[in-house]
């Protein structure tokens, strides 16, 4: 057994593990074990911007953000969460100024800003420019600054090492178990304290803006050791996918003026959302999108209606919205100087996830009870700051402020005290038994994981999209324990122990199979429709039955984890009807 020894050990290296991993860097020791090279992480395709009320270029208020949070996120979102969240903000984007993140500027050298979807002034009365945003490559940027300057703050870092289990003893997390992709060897990190910083499930669906490796590991690593996972129904359709790839055209395009049009060349949301037309917020544009489609108005009678940029002009296109623009010349043969892009909505965000206090410490029942040492962040955790529907530009603020939040919290308040608890007997029992089980099965009998993929991915885009109902959830339950037994019985070809990628494909696709499952069962037990969770057969929200977080516990019956649920925390605003 290869083991390793520190303070702290942050699985991710995206923009929530970095930004923790720079809170602790100084005065700790720390490792981050990341399954990707760090700046290969999700973070670098996030394009548009990170939202934070800084006023520059018009009057902007911390408490508007938070109200916008709020109403968008369908008064899911836990209110004391949104409030730090839109207050440390302001300082969080100013870390990364001073880290060196290259934010295009306005004319007298502030930070620029732009609209995004669902940000408004006044609380509701007009869009607002919130947004910081370097070009149409935030994101990257972001992930670069953060990665120079843990390098140079001496941060170790296990690259291209995989967590496979997370070690919990007498009621403490006590650690990680990871298999080195390099040469298939297990290790074991014990830690005073984890942060689990893995990222989202978009590989869940078919039709996704995730990269390959948003494949949940982090939720299905807890929720397999007996953690719950929080609301993981709300999963956020972006409206503007590239049409049948999914890879994403940013919000920003909305945001500098792109229009979205039918076959009939009408801007439609303007007739669903007088106010906030093309910005009204992406559960509801998604929605829009479905009903036009549906009523027979996408383009040509299909599936798909158009992104317009032809009208800002080539100069705005190629100062603001560069890459996304190559992406429709390059994968759909499309010229955005003169022809409209052919769009659909696209499985983009869990604002669902691992369940944690605002201190980011992950708890483990409804009533908010720490497990002592865990900390989660990012777009694995649930704060939950962004309830039913997470608003455009406010993940990447979710990251950094609460990616900051646990490190300082742990710096401050839990390294001083804490100590290591005994790693369990056997720490490394279930990972060899993982590895070296798919391994023995190679050449074997049985099937191969293409098709329990592809199935999984085709029937909860059919099933579990835009819009779902009793029916189609149940035959999807249905789906998952088939599939779950189909893995279990998977077939590797590959024996080799150096740079398996299959055998870690294999890995994932267990690990999304068990996210999916979480999914469906909060959605089909949530019988109202709410932010990204949109029932055909319930389409009212109902606060006197499900203003509630639902906890999801896996059982032992596939399908069917046992669900509770937890009240909303509301603390300034009411729930509302949301109207945009
Ligand atoms: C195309 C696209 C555009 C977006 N644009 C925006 C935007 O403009 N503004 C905005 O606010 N949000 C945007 N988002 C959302 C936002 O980018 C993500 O929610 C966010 O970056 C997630 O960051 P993270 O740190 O939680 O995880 P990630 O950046 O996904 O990083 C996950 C890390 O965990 C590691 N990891 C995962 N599993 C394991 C494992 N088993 N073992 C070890 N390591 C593991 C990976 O190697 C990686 O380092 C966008 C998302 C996409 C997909």
């Amino acid at each position: 057994m290869n083991y390793h020894k520190f303070d702290v050990v942050i699985v991710g290296a995206g923009g929530a593990g970095l930004m923790s991993a720079m809170q602790l860097a100084h005065n700790s020791s720390i490792a981050v074990i990341s399954k990707l090279y760090p700046t290969r992480s999700h973070t670098g395709a996030a394009q548009g911007g990170v939202a934070a009320a800084l006023g520059n270029q018009e009057e902007d208020h911390w408490k508007w953000h938070m109200f916008d949070t709020v109403k968008g996120g369908d008064y899911l979102t836990d209110q004391d969460a949104a409030e730090i969240l839109a207050r440390e903000a302001i300082d969080a984007v100013y870390d990364l100024e001073h880290w060196g993140l290259p934010f295009n500027r306005t004319p007298d050298g502030k930070i620029d800003q732009r609209r995004f979807g669902g940000h408004t002034r006044n609380f509701g009365e007009g869009p607002v420019r919130r947004s910081c945003y370097a070009a149409d490559r935030t994101g990257h940027m972001i992930l670069q600054t953060m990665y120079q300057q843990s390098v140079k703050n001496q941060v170790n870092f296990f690259n291209e090492y995989m967590m496979l289990d997370l070690l919990i003893n007498d009621g403490q997390a006590c650690g990680v178990v990871a298999l080195c992709l390099r040469d298939g060897s297990i290790h074991v990190f014990h830690a005073k304290t984890i942060v689990l910083a893995t990222g989202g499930y978009g590989r869940a669906w078919r039709i996704t803006s995730n990269a390959l490796a948003c494949t949940g590991d982090g939720m299905a690593v807890a929720y397999r050791r007996g953690l719950p996972l929080e609301d993981m129904e709300m999963y956020q359709f972006h409206p503007t996918g590239l049409y049948r790839i999914g890879i994403l055209l940013s919000e920003a395009a909305r945001g500098e003026g792109a229009y979205i049009l039918n076959n009939e060349g009408e801007r439609f949301c303007i007739r669903y959302a007088p106010t906030m037309e093309e910005l009204a917020p992406r559960d509801m544009v998604s929605r829009f999108i479905v009903q036009e489609i549906a009523e027979g108005r996408g383009i040509g009678g299909k599936d798909y209606v158009y992104l317009s940029v032809a009208h800002l002009g080539k100069e705005k296109i190629d100062a603001k919205l560069p890459d996304i623009t190559d992406f429709a010349r390059n994968y759909l043969n499309v010229e955005p100087y003169y022809e409209p892009i052919p769009i659909q909505p696209t499985a983009h965000y869990a604002m669902g996830g691992i369940p944690t206090d605002i201190e980011g410490r992950v708890v483990v029942d409804e009533q908010n009870t720490v497990l002592p040492g865990l900390y989660a962040a990012g777009e694995v955790a649930c704060v939950s700051v962004h309830g039913a529907n997470r608003l455009g530009t406010n993940s990447l603020v979710d990251l950094i402020v609460f990616g900051r939040r646990a490190g300082k919290h742990i710096a401050a308040k839990w390294l001083p005290e804490a100590d290591f608890a005994p790693l369990p007997a056997n720490p490394d029992g279930y990972a060899t038994e993982l590895v070296e089980g798919l391994l023995s099965r190679a050449n074997g009998k049985g099937e191969t994981q293409e098709r329990i993929r592809q199935e999984l991915r085709d029937e909860m885009t059919e099933k579990v999209g835009v819009v779902r109902s009793e029916t189609t959830l149940l035959a999807m339950q249905q789906k998952i324990a088939e599939l779950k037994e189909r893995w279990a019985n998977v077939r590797l070809m590959d024996t080799s122990h150096t740079f398996n990628t299959e055998l870690m494909e294999v890995i994932e696709l267990g690990n999304l199979i068990e996210c999916a499952e979480a999914t469906v069962a909060g959605a089909l037990a949530r019988k109202e429709s709410r932010g990204g969770h949109y029932r055909e057969d319930y389409q009212k929200r109902d606060d006197a039955n499900f203003l509630k977080h639902t906890l999801a516990y896996r059982s032992d019956t596939p399908g069917q984890p046992d669900l509770r649920y937890k009240p909303v925390v509301i603390t300034e605003f009411q729930p509302k009807e949301r109207k945009y």
